[in-house]
């Protein structure tokens, strides 16, 4: 199998590159490079089976030779991120998807659309099921992400109905491990940064918003599974483990040791609550997330240290 994975330098990108590569694909990752890193697949690039487009997929590309399935993970994802890239963010998720589909179309390969739990936005039912529609702000400082995943989601069903393709769409929950940037402005980057740094840590608003955090390696292997399967709907993807941002703080302060917060103001439109049910992917796909947040904040510390 030849494999394209869009926003394949990125955090969760470059961890599938490395999983596909290690079951025996052929994988081909395309970025272009704005959030994502080629520090992220040094290691790969004398792989024989690994090739690196530098390409935005928001414009259109023709790329030689068969493809079996694409994977379309390009977008910047955090909300510091695409508050910076409103545009690109727009572009990649509409325009790009609309591109990685054609590519799809034409070489008959497999297709999943990267989502993201944003699409219920700050949502007024936890836990989170596939079937609840979301409560998302159009025009806040969000929509740029929530508005074009949404379209994504909705261009991939079309494709889906009207060309026949064998889509697959994830809803991705928060997510952490090595390899996301260190200010990248996401909680878990931050947190550690500034523990490492000894400086305090910086809760937006009250710190009981909540939320569900799924280590990297959980993630991917949920991700190979729903390829396996031949399930056209949206699938959660997360751990259900919720747990409050102060609570997410004291973690981080037992681990080192240190013992000090400071309080920021909430960013507009932060989600209250956000916890995945994942009833459907257990039921699907006989997958749940194995790591548990403490021991993954461990493996995490581990790799910002250098
Ligand atoms: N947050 C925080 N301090 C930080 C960064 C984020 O308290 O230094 C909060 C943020 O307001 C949100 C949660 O942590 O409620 C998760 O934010 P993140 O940016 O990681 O992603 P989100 O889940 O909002 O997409």
């Amino acid at each position: 199998m030849r494999i394209l994975v869009t926003g394949g330098a990125g955090f969760i990108g470059s961890h599938l590159c490395d999983f596909l590569l290690d079951k025996g694909f052929n994988v081909i990752c395309l970025d272009n490079l704005i959030t994502g890193s080629k520090d992220n697949i040094k290691h790969n690039l004398k792989n024989k089976k690994f090739k690196f487009i530098k390409h935005d997929i928001s414009k259109p590309i023709t790329i030689p030779g068969k493809i079996d399935f694409i994977l379309h993970f390009a977008s910047p994802a955090s909300p510091v991120d695409y508050a910076d890239l409103p545009i690109q963010t727009l572009k990649v998720g509409a325009l790009g998807t609309h591109n990685a589909l054609g590519i799809a179309k034409a070489k008959k390969a497999k297709f999943l659309l990267a989502s993201t739990s944003e699409v219920y936005g700050d949502p007024l039912l936890s836990p989170q099921k596939e079937s609840y529609w979301g409560n998302v702000n159009p025009v806040g400082p969000r929509s740029c992400y929530d508005e074009s995943k949404r379209f994504a989601e909705a261009i991939t069903m079309a494709y889906h109905r009207m060309h026949k393709l064998d889509t697959r769409i994830i809803r991705i929950f928060n997510t952490y491990g090595p390899r996301m940037r260190k200010n990248d402005g996401r909680v878990v980057p931050n947190f550690i940064t500034q523990a490492l740094a000894g400086k305090p840590l910086t809760i937006y608003g009250k710190g009981t918003q909540t939320r569900s955090f799924c280590y990297v390696s959980d993630l991917v292997e949920g991700i190979y599974r729903v390829m396996q399967s031949n399930h056209h709907d949206p699938i959660n993807l997360g751990n259900p483990h919720e747990f409050t941002i102060n609570e997410l703080a004291k973690l981080v302060m037992r681990s080192f040791h240190s013992s000090f917060t400071v309080h920021r103001s909430l960013p507009q439109d932060d989600p209250k609550q956000r916890k995945p049910d994942i009833s459907k992917a257990k039921r699907l796909l006989k997958w749940e997330p194995k790591i548990q947040l403490e021991e993954g904040l461990c493996r995490t510390v581990k790799t910002f240290l250098g």
